[in-house]
């Protein structure tokens, strides 16, 4: 059997717009907000994110990416002599400190949680945020660290034979979420 289909595109943004409004119900103001997405798809799903945020809040939401494939504590450190000590935050209207900020850390999927972990290190090395919530449109479960998000999209309880391919249109042509054995 093939792919399964767990989010067509209408039921990914309804879950985008949810996250919006569970965002705003947690904060007084977004003044004070800024999304991060991790490269790649969390980085798109965060600028729409940032988009819906701005004409919720009636503010101009800061989005951001970050690149932390340099910092998973699972890779070699011989493999990565480059590997750069400041993380690679990047986008409009970043502030380049984080103190007394809320960032929403935005990603596709929570696996084991390795990426988050080494995406907070780099956060916190951004200057120290006041809060960090995180979002993610898929939880398939299986986590390695204690990590978990405050916003999700779609909770699916995968095995490890499955693999959760997370599609958006400006990579993918588009919104989708589905499931098949690997
Ligand atoms: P973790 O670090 O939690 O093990 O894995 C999360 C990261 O790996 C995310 O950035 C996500 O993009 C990617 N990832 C892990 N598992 C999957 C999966 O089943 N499907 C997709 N699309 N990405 C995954
Ligand atoms: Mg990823």
């Amino acid at each position: 059997s093939g792919p399964v289909t767990v989010l067509d595109s209408k039921a990914l943004e309804r879950a985008l717009t949810r996250i919006c409004y569970e965002i705003v119900e947690r904060n007084e103001g977004l003044d004070q907000l800024v999304i991060v997405g991790i490269r790649t798809r969390g980085a798109y799903l965060a600028r729409r994110m940032a988009t819906k945020l701005s004409s919720l809040g009636e503010v101009d939401v800061p989005v951001s990416e970050l690149d932390i494939t340099l910092y998973r504590d699972d890779l070699d450190p011989n493999e990565h002599r480059e590997r750069p000590k400041t993380p690679v935050l990047s986008g409009n209207n970043v502030p380049s400190n984080l103190a007394g900020k809320t960032v929403v850390l935005v990603d596709d999927v929570l696996f084991t949680g390795r990426t988050v972990r080494a995406a907070l290190d780099a956060l916190v090395d951004t200057g120290r945020p006041d809060r960090i919530l995180l979002a993610v449109m898929v939880d398939r479960g299986h986590r390695e660290l204690p990590v978990r998000a405050d916003f999700v999209g779609k909770n699916i309880p995968t095995s490890l034979g499955e693999a959760v391919d997370v599609h958006v249109t400006e990579v993918d042509g588009e919104d989708s979420v589905t499931i098949r054995k690997v």
